[in-house]
């Protein structure tokens, strides 16, 4: 059976390019801010926090950024200084209502915010109770060590409503400077193998790995960062006919994406399956006799890919990894053993360490969100 085979039964994904988490702190700078958009981003969110006196009229900022960048959507959302943990950012669909929700969140719910009730629960229930078309999703925002301990992601995701809780940013925001540079890509807690992910992932249900600029237009003049897609950037899933924020929304809460640092690797195929079937990046692999498979194309030479999680539900380790390989088009394969339970995903780092000009020079990764694997024959 030939890749183009298995590639029959479904479509491929059209991958769009996000960033769930920028700031914008001076009402003036919306201009600067969509000069500093890369042109390949298709979906940006504004989340500014609660405290800052200009949150209040980020509605007004919002709007005015839609007149000003209308090559892509703008969602309105809320870096969440959430309870008992670090921050979250909660984004939520384009609607008319969509300020007020992340205003009552803040108001009611907010660590930072005089008179809130900073509570896990309470908060998932505000945004649980609103019309499905307009609730959130909300993913963990930079868990460095320290941040979003592995049992406080666990408590959300059991407290909230399907789908609310989706995931993680997999590597830091700030890549244009050494707050997110000082970071290991191989032992980060968001990403490293075993890590925060992998826990979420324990639990058997999809979970979307993400990467964020969490870039700040209004220090730009004292601390260079990358704008919204020039690095950092999430891979969303979608049908090729249909881009709207909704199919975003529904690939988010499906755990269909992938975590990217710059552009030098194009996703073409991943999946798990055999003769009959297969499952992609979010989906669950229900069947016995599979092969996972990738196919990627990548413009720079790659210092290791590497499988990552278990087949017996254990924690998670590399299972195994190509190492050294030129630029160019690879398909790789990596057997599944029947009975598998457990979760599949692709790591990709890069040998080259060149980045934007005139950020830092590291190493730049890709991660995918998992497959995951549910033998019935376990
Ligand atoms: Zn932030």
């Amino acid at each position: 059976m030939t890749a183009s085979e298995w590639a029959s039964d479904a479509s491929p994904w059209t991958w769009l390019c996000g960033d769930l988490h920028t700031h914008c702190e001076d009402t003036a700078q919306i201009g600067n801010y969509v000069d500093r958009i890369d042109p390949r981003l298709d979906f940006v969110a504004l989340t500014n926090h609660g405290q800052k006196p200009v949150f209040f009229e980020q509605h007004l900022m919002v709007a005015d950024l839609r007149q000003k960048w209308q090559s892509g959507l703008v969602l309105s959302g809320v870096e969440w200084n959430a309870p008992e943990g670090g921050h979250a950012c909660v984004v939520f669909p384009p609607h008319a209502n969509e300020a007020e929700h992340a205003y009552a969140l803040s108001r009611g719910f907010d660590r930072h915010l005089e008179g809130a009730k900073p509570d896990i629960s309470g908060g998932l229930a505000l945004l649980a109770q609103l019309p499905a078309e307009q609730r959130p999703v909300l993913c963990f925002n930079h868990p460095a060590p320290g941040q979003w301990p592995a049992d406080t992601i666990a408590t959300y995701r059991d407290r909230a409503v399907d789908g609310l809780v989706m995931g993680l940013e997999t590597v830091h925001g700030h890549q244009g400077y050494d707050a997110g540079t000082c970071w290991d890509l191989k032992t980060y807690p968001g990403c490293a193998p075993g890590g925060l992910a992998d826990m979420a992932y324990a639990a058997g249900l999809p979970f979307s790995l993400l990467a964020h600029s969490d870039f700040h237009i209004h220090k730009q003049d004292r601390l260079f960062d990358y704008g919204p897609g020039v690095f950092n950037h999430t891979l969303v899933g979608v049908p090729a006919s249909d881009h709207s924020a909704e199919a975003i929304f529904t690939a988010l809460r499906a755990g269909r994406t992938c975590a990217a640092q710059g552009h030098w690797l194009r996703l073409e195929e991943m999946n798990v399956g055999n003769a009959d079937t297969r499952a992609r990046i979010g989906d669950s692999w229900q069947g016995d006799g599979a092969q996972a498979f990738v196919e990627f194309d990548s413009t720079d030479e790659i210092d290791s890919v590497d499988w990552i999680g278990t087949f017996d539900q254990q924690s998670a380790t590399i299972i195994e990894t190509v190492a050294n390989l030129p630029a160019g088009r690879h398909r790789l394969q990596l057997p599944i053993p029947d009975g598998a339970r457990g979760f599949l995903r692709l790591r990709v780092l890069s040998a080259s360490q060149q980045r934007p000009a005139p950020g830092p020079q590291a190493p730049k990764g890709f991660f995918t969100s998992a497959i995951l694997l549910n033998s019935p024959t376990a």
